[in-house]
């Protein structure tokens, strides 16, 4: 669009959600429009802060009238380049849309505007006596209508699932400016298509979520949790598999290596967990009315673990075990932006799967890095690469092409954005894409919103 065109769109904008909040100065700009990982940057005219639903339609509508492409953004934590303005689109931050209401205790739910972070959203649940399951690293700055949109699964989907599991309504502006609002929360509600389902999970590229209400599931205070060495993956996914049928009140099954544990403990200054290394680890997080402490350790036990165990019962040894897996991704990120394959294999498959993957970076991309870790109970592992140029795709291919041969998912739960597109062939048939691109267009006629997310090109 012309530069005049552009500048009285972002008057209108500016009449509508306040000159303050069209933001233009590229200094102020510019954190919106690199993604957390560095890989991918953009530019932007403008990032645009409207404060409330009525004011963000109002927007959409000018925008839609005038052409003009938008990218929603909430706490720009996604790790595919979705929420980052590559093309030059404005900028529709969330951030400002963060009413929280109350906790209906009866209905064991809440209602969260798009921009809440979901640790604020956590905190509000446990004050009530719940918790909001879905549970992440990112969780500080991830927001309500991210994690949404991205359906984001995180260190619980094990026991409560992913984040379509809580959603219980939606309310969101489409391409046309149109509110959908369906808020109410029933937990039976036949009528008609869920668009709250549909909406979860289309990365922006539907319509904008503004508000959602979710489930929220009791809170069981007493914790524990476990960090185990083995000798080999094999071992490690019988246990977790034996574990899972043993002890109901397992929240996360997590799995790393020594090389990330090395990482993370020299990155950030921490003392390893045990007098040795072990190949693998594995952390598991259980939680429960009363104290699981004993059952864990049964059903360890009983499932034939024989190498090092750290127990944390109180707060501070459970948060220091958790660091050593959650802090992969922020270490990863200080060697260079990383190829970040979050992908998802069939159990069974995932031992020789990363028995291969070395040797198969090896060969095509000699001076990488492979790091991996990842959520071992759903059989999601990350896998980041290091020490290759970011827009070298040529070992995402081959290890997307060698997941999709073993029945496994190119993104398991990170989304496609710009990163994997070009792949989304591999899990999705020709029917099934065109099937996509006639809810695109249905929805979104002209185009506006983020429209270089998670279809290529034709
Ligand atoms: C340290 C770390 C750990 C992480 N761990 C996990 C994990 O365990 N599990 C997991 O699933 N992800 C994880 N992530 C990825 C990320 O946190 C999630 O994808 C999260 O859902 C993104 O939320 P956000 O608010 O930051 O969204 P953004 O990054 O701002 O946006 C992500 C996508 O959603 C779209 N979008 C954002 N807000 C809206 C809205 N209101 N309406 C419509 N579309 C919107 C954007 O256009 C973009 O396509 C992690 C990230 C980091 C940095």
């Amino acid at each position: 669009m012309a530069r005049h065109g552009l500048d009285a769109v972002l008057t209108r904008v500016a009449g509508i959600v306040g000159s303050p909040h069209v933001v233009v100065d590229p200094e102020v700009t510019r954190p919106y429009t690199v993604d957390w990982t560095g890989r991918f940057h953009g530019t932007t005219p403008a990032v645009i802060r409207p404060g409330s639903v009525e004011e963000l339609a109002e927007v959409v509508r000018v925008c839609a009238e005038a052409r003009v492409a938008i990218v929603p953004q909430g706490g720009n934590t996604g790790l595919v380049g979705g929420g980052v303005p590559l093309e030059g689109e404005l900028v529709l931050s969330t951030r400002r849309l963060t009413a929280l209401g109350e906790v209906d205790e009866i209905a064991g739910q809440v209602t969260a505007g798009a921009g809440v972070a979901i640790s604020a959203l956590q905190e509000r649940a446990r004050a009530a006596g719940l918790e909001y399951p879905v549970d992440l690293a990112a969780r500080d700055s991830a927001t309500v209508g991210g994690t949404i949109a991205t359906n984001a699964g995180g260190l619980h989907v094990i026991r409560w699932g992913g984040t379509r599991a809580q959603l219980r309504g939606i309310e969101a502006v489409l391409a046309d400016g149109s509110v959908v609002r369906h808020l109410g929360g029933l937990p039976k509600d036949n009528t008609g298509l869920d668009l709250a389902g549909l909406l979860c999970g289309s990365e922006g590229t539907l319509g904008v979520v503004t508000a959602a209400r979710l489930a929220l599931v009791p809170r069981l205070p007493e914790r524990v949790v476990t960090l185990v060495g083995f000798e080999d993956l094999r071992a490690a996914v019988a246990v977790v598999a034996r574990v899972r049928r043993g002890l109901s009140c397992l929240n996360a099954a997590e799995v790393f290596f020594a090389d990330g544990l090395a990482l993370v403990c020299e990155v950030e200054g921490l003392r390893e967990p045990f007098g040795r290394s072990w190949p693998v680890y594995v952390l598991l997080e259980a939680s429960d009315h009363d104290d699981p402490t004993e059952r864990m350790s049964s059903a360890l036990a009983a499932a034939g673990v024989t190498g090092d165990v750290a127990v944390g019962t109180d707060a501070r040894t459970r948060a220091e075990l958790w660091a050593y897996r959650e802090r992969h991704t922020s270490a990863i990120n200080t060697l260079g932006p990383p190829h970040k394959l979050d992908l998802s294999l069939p159990l069974p498959m995932l031992p020789d799967f990363i028995a291969r993957l070395p040797e198969v970076v090896a060969r095509h991309a000699p001076s990488a890095r492979t790091w991996l870790f990842g959520h071992i109970g759903d059989g999601n592992l990350h896998v980041n690469i290091t020490g290759t140029a970011p827009d070298d795709e040529e070992v995402d291919d081959i290890i997307f092409r060698m997941v999709a041969s073993c029945g496994g998912s190119i993104s398991a739960e990170h989304g496609i954005g710009t990163a994997k597109k070009r792949w989304l062939h591999l899990n999705r048939s020709a029917a099934e894409v065109r099937a996509f691109r006639r809810i695109k267009r249905a929805l979104d006629p002209v185009g506006i919103l983020n429209p270089n997310v998670l279809l290529p090109p034709e």
